[in-house]
């Protein structure tokens, strides 16, 4: 499959990253430079597992002969992993980058919830969370592509430790729901709070479809996440663009980056403050937590990066 997609390179090397930190005479992120020790190795454990995402496939290999009984058991061995929900679809160009080109039909996509109540306890705890979630994908990830190597079908996971997959395409294919305003999915039960991984194979797969349950209706009237993104990097309503018949609002990157990497605290908010933390799930956990965090930024003024309202001077200082 030769890939179409325009995939962001992680890290210093994305060009609009490294164009912003040249004109700042800066050779990291803040962001970056301010991440303790083990938010560091954590990230340095994903970057190990980019090592091992492909490997020798058996070459005795175990004929399939339910496809269906098969991806079940797939499932859920990625679930017996920590997966929270999973996924199948046919690989299309869209969901390769451009320039890579993957021998394989079919994507394997799993998805970790992350814990929304870390909200409440600022920035650091926020990305904490984020970072031990994204390493348990690239372990599971890391499992099933091995796993079906074994069976002697090639297979390569795919995590933040390597950019060939375009995540949203391939998410949205596998049934796990829509794109909402913010530019992350929307998932039923975990809203946009969770981190993914991949596996991409030859070996057949049973499909899933896209499940819409009415998101992209509801971002058409709520301007939530806009009006609390600091860096006003969010489009209105009306300002969207239409992949393969999927309505996609497109953030600004530049103006994000000056809010989410020029600054030392990690910015999760447009996510945080969307109501499908809550909405559609029904969790009154979640709803109090919501209430909550909503509350705090209320205090502290909606379009500032500030998470607590006596953190909000400081931040306009800055
Ligand atoms: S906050 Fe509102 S507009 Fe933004 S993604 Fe969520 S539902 Fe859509
Ligand atoms: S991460 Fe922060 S700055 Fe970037 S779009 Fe979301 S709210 Fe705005």
């Amino acid at each position: 499959m030769k890939g179409a997609a325009k995939v962001r390179v992680q890290g210093a090397a994305e060009p609009i990253l490294g164009r912003m930190l040249k004109e700042r005479g800066l050779t990291e992120p803040p962001l970056w430079k301010s991440r303790p020790p083990e938010t560091r190795a954590r990230m340095a454990r994903w970057t190990e597992l980019g090592k091992v995402r492909d490997g020798a496939v058996n070459p005795r290999r175990t004929e399939i002969a339910d496809i269906g009984a098969e991806t079940e058991a797939l499932k859920a061995m990625a679930r017996d992993l920590g997966a929270s929900v999973v996924g199948c679809a046919r690989l299309t160009p869209l969901m390769v980058a451009e320039g890579i080109d993957l021998p394989h039909d079919y994507i394997f996509c799993l998805v970790v919830g992350e814990d929304y109540g870390q909200a409440l306890g600022g920035p650091r705890a926020v990305e904490t969370e984020s970072t031990s979630v994204y390493v348990r994908c690239a372990e599971i990830a890391t499992a099933l592509a091995d796993h079906v190597r074994a069976l002697g079908y090639p297979a390569v996971a795919h995590h933040n430790g390597g950019d060939d997959i375009m995540a949203l395409p391939a998410l949205y294919a596998a049934g796990f729901g829509e794109l909402g305003k913010h530019g992350s999915l929307i998932h039923p039960t975990l809203g946009a709070s969770f981190r993914p991984g991949f596996v991409t194979t030859t070996m057949p797969l049973a499909l899933d479809e896209p499940y819409r349950f009415g998101v992209q209706d509801t971002c058409m009237k709520c301007n939530i996440c806009a009006n609390n993104c600091p860096a006003e990097a969010i489009p209105p309503a009306n300002e969207y663009e239409i992949t393969e018949g999927v309505r996609r609002w497109i953030t600004d990157v530049e103006k994000c980056y000056t809010v989410s990497r020029l600054r030392e605290q990690y910015c999760h908010i447009c996510v945080d403050v969307c109501p499908y933390i809550h909405k559609e799930n029904g969790d009154p956990v979640r709803k109090a937590q919501y209430k909550q965090y909503m509350a705090m930024r209320k205090k502290a003024g909606y379009r500032t990066p500030a998470w607590f309202p006596e953190q909000a001077a400081e931040v306009l200082d800055e």
